[in-house]
């Protein structure tokens, strides 16, 4: 690869983790293009799957995969918890210890190495209780 096309694709791989460390939200690749296209207008979607792809297999960030529905992307690589609402959709962080035992007892068990382990939480969010909330108000 020529230097400029070097520097083309690692100014667009900055720009992709920049985007996705600037929110909280855990963003489907989509909306992580329609960001970073704000900036560079002529990436295309195939080249932001192609560097989440690579950011992952790097270590910088998570990729959550949800089975059948697009996966979302997490900037924060550290394992860490996670509460997903039901009913929107959003997918929270959770400021709670990660259980090493866990993974001990798994492989005391099962004669396994574990390298790692992801627990979701699943339920409605406090947002989608209060509007909830206010809905049935609105209605008596
Ligand atoms: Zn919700
Ligand atoms: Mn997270």
């Amino acid at each position: 690869m020529n230097p400029k096309g070097f520097i083309r694709k690692t100014k667009q791989r900055e720009l992709i983790l920049s985007v996705l460390r600037s929110t909280k939200s855990h963003p489907t690749a989509d909306w992580i293009y329609q960001e970073v296209r704000k900036q560079m207008p002529n990436i295309s979607l195939g080249t932001v799957y192609r560097n989440l792809k690579t950011l992952t297999e790097m270590g910088e960030i998570l990729e959550l995969s949800y089975g059948s529905t697009y996966s979302r992307f997490d900037g924060n690589a550290k394992m860490h918890y996670h509460f997903v609402c039901e009913h929107c959709g959003k997918v929270y962080d959770l400021d709670l210890p990660v259980n090493e035992a866990i993974d001990t007892q798994i492989e005391k068990q099962y004669g396994v190495s574990v390298s790692q382990h992801r627990l979701e939480f699943y339920g409605a969010c406090r947002e989608c209780i209060s509007g909830a909330k206010s809905e049935a108000a609105a209605v008596t």
